[in-house]
C-alpha cells in the first residue's frame, strides 16, 4: 500500500512551498488509496520555534489536507514527533558502528577547524571529513579500542559519523528527474548522531521513513542533494529505499530565483497560508486566509505550481485533483509563483459562492453591518471583486456621502444639462414610496422623466454617478441608489447642486 509523509520541521510558519509538498503527497495518497502521514522533524533544537507545530496543523486543516496517521492523529508508529523518538535513533547509529559502517569521532571544534584550514590552504576542493582525511582525525578508526572505550567511559563528547565508501557510484531513479548518479567522493562522512545525543536530520529521516513504512518520498527539490546520502544510508542498514520524487522549485514571480519567506514580507503578496505572529519579534506576516483567499482557490492554484493535467481544464476541486493527479505529470522546471493567477482562481471561487455565504463571511468580520445591507452589497459587488472584504472596502461611498468630486469628471461632465438633470431626477424620485425604492422602480422613474425634460439620459449618467459617489466609475448605479435609500440620494443631489 502506498504510504507517503509530510515531514515539516517546526522552524517557523509553513511556507506556501511546504503546503504544495503536503498537497502533492496528499493527492498521490488519495489517488492510490494509500495513507498520508504527518511527522514533525524537530531534532534541531536550536532552530525550534514555539507555535510552529500548531501552525502547521492548522494550516493543513484550513486547506483541507487530511492526515491519516501521525502528529495530531496518532497511529501504530507513534510517537510522530522526532524529539520523542530520540533514544531509538541512537540504537540505529550504534548498530552501524558495530557493523563497521559508522564510527565514533571525538574531534573538538578546534581540531575540525584546523582540518578545514589545512584543506583550504592545500586548495583541496572537497574540504571535508572523508575517507582520506578521517585517517588523520581522532575517531574509532584511528584510535585503539581501549582508547575509544576510555574516552566514552570518561564522558568525552563524540559524534557518530557515517563511513562513506571512497569509490562508489551512487545511482537512483527519481520519478521526476529520472536517473541521478553521484560519486561517493563528493559526500563527506556525515554526522548521524550529534554530541547532544540527538540524531541529525539524515539519520532520523531515514530511520523513520523505514519504520513508518513510507513507500514514496515526495519532497522539495532542495532535498535532492541529500538523496544520494540517504541511498547510502538505506544500503548501510540493508533496507529497501523508498521511491523518490523531488518537486520543482517555486520561483519568484519575476522568475529570478527561488521564492523565499522574505518575498512575502517584502513583496505585496502572502507567502504563508495563515497569518503568522513571530514569537520573537511580535511581527505579523499575513497569510492567504487573512488576505481573503478561499482554501479551494489556494489548493487549485498550488496544484498547478509544478503540475498540470495535460488538458485545458483549470478549475479543479480537491476531488477532481485527486482523480487527475499523477506524479509523471509533475514538471522538472521551476514553477513561477504568479500572484495574478492566484487572484484569478480566487475570483472564480468567489463568484460561485452563494450571496448568503459571502454575506455571512463578511458579517463575521464586520459585525456592525446588517445582514440585509450586506446581501445587497454582495449583489452590487460580487462580479467586480477578488476578495470578499473588497465587497465592503471598495464602496466607501455607500457609508459616507462624497465630500469631494473627481475633478476630471467635473470638468468633462458637470454642465448645464447635468445640473438641470439632477433637478429632474431629484423631483421625479420624490414620487417613489420609500418601500418601493428599488433599482427597477428608480430606473423606470428617472429615465422617462429625463426624456420628457428633453435630456438624453446617457449624457448625464456619469454626472449623476459623480453626485452620488464622488467618482466617475463604479458598480451598478440604480442598485447603489436603492442601497442608499431615497432620503440619502435626495441629500446627495442637493449637496452637489448647491
Ligand atoms: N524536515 C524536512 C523539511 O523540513 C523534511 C525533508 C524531507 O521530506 O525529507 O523539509
Amino acid at each position: 500500500m502506498v504510504r507517503v509523509r509530510f515531514a515539516p520541521s517546526p522552524t517557523g510558519p509553513l511556507h506556501i512551498g511546504g503546503v504544495r509538498t503536503a498537497l502533492y503527497n496528499y493527492l498521490f495518497a488519495r489517488k492510490m488509496g494509500g495513507k498520508m502521514l504527518l511527522r514533525i522533524e524537530d531534532t534541531d533544537q536550536t532552530r525550534y520555534v514555539p507555535g510552529a507545530e500548531d501552525y502547521i496543523l492548522e494550516a493543513l486543516k484550513w486547506v483541507g489536507i487530511e492526515i491519516d496517521e501521525g502528529q495530531g492523529v496518532g497511529g501504530p508508529h507513534a510517537p510522530y514527533r522526532q524529539s520523542e523518538r530520540k533514544d531509538m535513533y541512537r540504537q540505529y547509529a550504534e548498530q552501524l558502528v558495530s557493523e563497521g559502517k559508522a564510527y565514533y569521532a571525538f574531534d573538538t571544534a578546534e581540531e575540525l577547524d584546523a582540518l578545514r584550514k589545512q584543506l583550504e590552504e592545500a586548495k583541496v576542493d572537497n574540504t571535508s571529513y572523508n575517507a582520506v582525511t578521517r585517517m588523520q582525525m581522532k575517531n574509532s578508526i584511528t584510535l585503539s579500542k581501549e582508547d575509544v572505550d576510555a574516552r566514552i567511559a570518561n564522558g568525552d563528547a563524540y559524534v557518530i559519523r557515517l563511513k562513506v565508501p571512497l569509490k562508489e557510484e551512487i545511482r537512483f531513479k527519481d520519478i521526476i528527474r529520472d536517473w541521478v548518479v553521484v560519486h561517493s567522493s563528493t559526500i563527506d562522512d556525515k554526522v548521524l548522531l550529534k554530541s547532544d545525543g540527538m540524531p541529525t536530520y539524515h539519520l532520523a529521516n531515514i530511520v523513520d521513513d523505514h519504520l513508518m513504512e513510507v513507500t514514496h518520498v515526495i519532497r522539495g527539490e532542495e532535498w535532492l542533494p541529500s538523496a544520494p546520502l540517504h541511498i547510502l544510508l538505506y544500503k548501510a542498514f540493508g533496507w529497501k529505499a523508498p521511491e523518490f520524487a523531488h518537486l520543482p522549485l517555486l520561483l519568484k514571480p519575476e522568475g529570478n530565483g527561488k521564492l523565499s519567506k522574505r518575498d512575502g514580507l517584502l513583496g505585496n503578496f502572502p507567502i504563508f497560508p495563515l497569518e503568522w505572529k513571530d514569537p520573537f519579534t511580535d511581527e505579523i506576516a499575513r497569510g492567504f486566509k487573512q488576505d481573503g483567499y478561499f482554501p479551494e482557490a489556494v489548493v487549485n492554484f498550488l496544484a498547478f505550481l509544478g503540475w498540470n493535467p495535460g488538458t485545458e481544464q483549470e478549475i479543479f476541486s480537491m476531488d477532481e485533483l485527486i482523480d487527475s493527479f499523477t506524479l509523471d505529470k509533475i514538471h522538472k522546471a521551476g514553477a513561477r509563483f504568479m500572484v495574478d493567477k492566484a487572484k484569478w482562481f480566487n475570483q472564480h471561487y468567489l463568484k460561485v459562492k452563494s450571496d448568503e455565504e459571502l454575506a455571512s463571511l463578511i458579517t463575521t468580520t464586520n459585525t456592525d453591518l446588517s445582514h440585509h445591507l450586506t446581501i445587497k452589497l454582495v449583489r452590487l459587488m460580487k462580479d467586480r471583486v477578488t476578495f470578499p472584504q473588497e465587497i465592503v472596502s471598495e464602496v466607501p461611498f455607500i457609508f459616507e456621502a462624497p465630500t469631494t468630486y473627481d475633478e476630471e469628471i467635473v470638468k468633462s461632465k458637470w454642465n448645464d444639462d447635468a445640473r438641470k438633470a439632477m433637478g429632474v431626477i431629484k423631483d421625479s424620485i420624490q414620487a417613489i414610496e420609500n418601500e418601493s425604492f428599488t433599482s427597477q422602480n428608480i430606473h423606470d422613474t428617472i429615465f422617462p422623466a429625463l426624456e420628457s425634460a428633453g435630456i438624453k439620459a446617457g449624457k448625464v449618467m456619469q454626472a449623476f454617478r459623480l453626485v452620488i459617489t464622488g467618482v466617475g466609475k463604479g458598480p451598478d448605479l440604480m442598485l447603489t441608489l436603492e442601497i442608499l435609500g431615497k432620503e440619502d440620494v435626495t441629500k446627495r443631489i442637493e449637496n452637489a447642486i448647491l
